[in-house]
């Protein structure tokens, strides 16, 4: 005859079994969305890793994703000082319906070449974007791309309009942040005719990276640092979290594809190290996948982060 103790246990293993099956109440399930085992995890998404897909039908695409479990997402595709077709407080209302906070945007000026001639024009470029990102509710405006930099000088000079487009989104509560691909770890030396050897064991002239953090002030701008391509940029990127405390309070976490599966990221220690300079939100992006569609691979991206014992 089983004791108690032994009915209990077996209770127990049939609970965890019927869950792990997938076979949960539909409240619960709901409830929990995707995130069963870890409904506290904040688990945000770049919405450009779903672009084509959700644009076919975005009130719907909203609601897939925040099913996911995805509790925030970051914005791509700002512009004309709308949501692609909807007005940004139409947008705002379709991502809270669905579930969904927006936290974050990502946008570029409409310039890449910065001069003493269209500093007006970016800033009041940046003044426009804001008044309609406060309508969205972010907390965060991220420029992903890269303006012309050639040369230590003018590295410099885009860190001191970096700093101005903080101030300028300081005041309305949203901190400004700049989003790397691989090209900001080349480095320039103080003369564009002689660039900097691309061979990086010789280590002449500054990362391009480097100059920005340490010239932009630490009060007005943050780095979301794209993780896959720093290393894609041949950077370590928790070397840059020892060295720059505090000034990663976002991330991306991408990989060559589904988040884990090349092997060549090690998000265990990017997490641990990031946690413990400053981390406070990070957004999956999902790029190169190949047989799947971009649902079913942000769906893959979000339970590895799930599952993972080192993200909080
Ligand atoms: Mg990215």
């Amino acid at each position: 005859m089983e004791t108690k103790r032994e009915f209990l246990k077996k209770l127990g293993l049939i609970t965890v079994g019927s869950l792990v099956g997938g076979t949960m109440s539909p409240a619960f399930a709901s409830k929990t969305k995707g995130n069963l085992f870890a409904p506290s995890k904040k688990i945000g998404l770049q919405i450009y890793s779903v672009m084509r897909e959700l644009n076919e039908d975005v009130p719907k695409g909203l609601k897939r994703i925040a099913d996911i479990g995805y509790k925030t997402i970051e914005l791509a595709g700002y512009g004309n000082r709308k949501m692609g077709e909807y007005e940004v407080t139409e947008y705002r209302k379709l991502a809270e319906d669905a579930g969904l906070k927006i936290t974050g945007s990502h946008v570029n000026p409409p310039v890449r070449q910065y001069s003493k001639d269209n500093l007006e024009q970016i800033a009041t470029f940046w003044k426009e974007t804001v008044e309609d990102h406060v309508k969205l509710g972010v907390t965060t405006l991220v420029q992903p791309s890269m303006p012309n930099i050639q040369t230590i000088d003018d590295a410099k000079f885009v860190a001191e309009v970096f700093n101005k487009n903080g101030e300028i989104t300081k005041e309305a509560g949203i901190k400004w942040g700049y989003h790397n691909h691989n090209m900001e770890f080349n480095r320039v030396t103080e003369n564009a005719d002689e660039p900097a050897p691309s061979n990086p064991w010789v280590r002449q002239g500054e990362p391009i990276y480097d100059l920005l953090l340490n010239h932009t002030d630490p009060k007005l701008v943050f780095f979301e640092m794209d993780v896959y391509w720093a290393v894609m940029g041949q950077a370590d990127p928790v070397e840059y979290f020892h060295n720059h405390a505090g000034r990663f309070p976002v991330l991306h976490i991408k990989d060559r594809a589904v988040l884990g599966e090349s092997g060549m990221m090690n998000f265990k220690k990017i997490f641990e190290v990031a946690y413990e300079n400053g981390l406070d939100e990070y957004y999956v992006e999902l790029e190169g996948i190949r047989g799947m569609t971009q649902f079913e691979g942000v769906k893959r991206c979000f339970d590895y982060l799930a599952n993972a014992p080192f993200v909080k």
